[in-house]
């Protein structure tokens, strides 16, 4: 009996060629010698924006960058294959599987082109087609290195609502599928390679996530199969206190609560899927983000005590499409329900609404939504307020697409004064103009509004406030901080 059950994620530079490939069935062969290992794949780097762009110009009518791409995936998948599986019959059937899907690409592509439309249903099933590409690969890697392994695709575990593009999971049947198709897999000591990203309506209609949804099919299956840890290998060494593409300084965080780590990904840390934890979150499952690349480093662990070091805030995180829409005028006190109104608009669009702020006159609502939202809920709002438009009680509804959303973040913010009092003093010392301000209650997190290309010195100067890059005294605090874990 193997001792522990883990689900095991790769992202999608994790599985980008052959080398990365290789490198990952590794991790899995070495794990799944002594635990059971269910592993979750995305599609190989870039392959979904590619299904994506093709699918937009088909909708077009243009069906020609549709035929271009399927001709690109085959050469780029059956090499990988070519270079991973030695073992002429293993091949021959990948093969096979790939050849299968990317016929059904085509159909897709061209069913498209000649409608010249695009539904949400039809969008999934392209998007689809790079994680059911990948998992094939993947799981003959694994078998290459002498550990069982199949692929399985998520269609057949994951059952959603049909929501298409962001679909929930609905976890008791999810439950049951698992049990019913992996349970045994694990037993015969296979690992079972799941597509990341998708799962299926009751109907059987394929449904997706959401973008970078594959890190949430795999809290989904560590969930329901009850797993004692999750690890979601990608291209860092962990969370990081600030995206490293914008703040170079930003160091590891070794251990960090599943709450923090909701805020983040929640305002854009694009290490985790914004809905990764709530899968977990009920049972206290720990999720580990750890790198590939280098899966000596112990990265990052995330669970529900998920220690600070020192006080105060731990990470930042900002998140620039999305958009600011604001609504008021003078005589909007005497609206009857403005912010009612305002939001069950928003519910029904089934818009995100990142942030809120309302000035206390109430003569002005400003929130903020996702960019792919921002137009139809102005128009909607447009529609909901016709009438207090035309007798001039509302003045405007506005959309300011230029802006960011920075959010500082860390749990013990909540014993520690004068945390907002020096985010917005180091903004104000550095020429950042603040456009509007929300706290949460919780006190887990300070958000506040910049113009889009305010951003990067907005992250840089809290970063360097709080001094959470890798300087000299943060050494000697992450030091004491190992102290302190080898003692207790
Ligand atoms: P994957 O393909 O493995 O899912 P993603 O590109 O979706 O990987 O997420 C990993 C990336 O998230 C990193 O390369 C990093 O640039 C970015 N990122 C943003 N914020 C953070 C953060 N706070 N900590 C770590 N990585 C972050
Ligand atoms: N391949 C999907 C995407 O690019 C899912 C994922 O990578 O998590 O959005
Ligand atoms: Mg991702």
């Amino acid at each position: 009996m193997k001792s522990k059950l883990q689900v095991m994620k790769f992202g999608g530079t994790s599985v980008g060629d052959a080398a990365c490939i290789a490198r990952a069935a590794q991790i899995v062969a070495q794990a799944a010698r002594e635990n059971a290992v269910v592993a979750v794949v995305s599609a190989m780097s870039s392959v979904t924006n590619r299904l994506v762009d093709a699918a937009k110009h088909a909708a077009g009518g243009d069906g020609r960058a549709g035929v271009a791409l399927i001709a690109a995936l085959r050469q780029q998948h059956e090499d990988a294959l070519a270079t991973l599986v030695r073992a002429e019959n293993a091949r021959a059937e990948v093969a096979g599987r790939i050849e299968k899907t990317l016929a059904e690409g085509q159909r897709l592509f061209d069913g498209t082109a000649l409608l010249r439309e695009l539904t949400p249903r039809a969008l999934d099933n392209i998007s689809s087609l790079g994680e059911r590409l990948c998992a094939p690969i993947f799981a003959s890697a694994v078998s290459e290195l002498g550990v069982k392994s199949v692929p399985v695709d998520a269609t057949e575990l994951i059952l959603t609502d049909s929501y298409h593009g962001g679909a929930e999971p609905l976890m008791e049947p999810t439950r049951k599928r698992c049990e019913a198709l992996l349970r045994p897999m694990l037993k015969d000591e296979t690992v079972p390679v799941a597509t990341g990203f998708i799962g299926a309506t009751r109907e059987g209609a394929l449904t997706t996530l959401g973008r970078g949804g594959s890190d949430y099919s795999a809290t989904i299956l560590g969930a329901v199969l009850d797993a004692d840890e999750v690890i979601i290998w990608t291209d860092v060494d962990g969370v990081l206190t600030a995206d490293p593409r914008l703040v170079p300084d930003a160091r590891i965080i070794p251990e960090i609560s599943y709450r923090e780590a909701a805020e983040l990904a929640y305002f854009g840390a694009k290490v985790l899927h914004p809905k990764t934890l709530r899968a977990v979150l009920p049972a206290g499952i720990p999720v580990w983000i750890r790198n590939s690349f280098a899966p000596e480093r112990p990265g990052t662990k995330i669970s529900q005590e998920g220690r600070s070091i020192g006080g105060g805030v731990k990470a930042l995180t900002a998140i620039r499409d999305v958009a600011l829409i604001s609504i008021g005028g003078p005589g909007i006190v005497g609206v009857p329900d403005v912010v009612g109104r305002t939001f069950s608009t928003t519910a029904e669009l089934r818009a995100n609404v990142l942030l809120i702020s309302q000035s206390s006159s109430q003569n002005d609502i400003c929130f903020i939504v996702a960019a792919a939202d921002a137009q139809r809920t102005v128009e909607a709002l447009r529609r909901e307020f016709a009438q207090d438009l035309s007798h001039e009680v509302v003045d405007h509804i506005t959309l300011d697409p230029k802006i960011a959303v920075v959010a500082v973040v860390g749990e013990n913010m909540r014993g520690t004064r004068g945390v907002a009092g020096r985010t917005f003093a180091a903004m104000g010392r550095d020429n950042v103009n603040i456009i509007a301000i929300a706290q949460g209650s919780s006190e887990t997190n300070i958000s506040f509004v910049v113009e889009d290309g305010a951003m990067k010195q907005a992250l840089l100067s809290a970063h360097r406030e709080f001094g959470l890059g890798d300087s000299a005294s943060n050494r000697e605090q992450r030091a004491e901080f190992q102290d302190v874990r080898e003692v207790t």
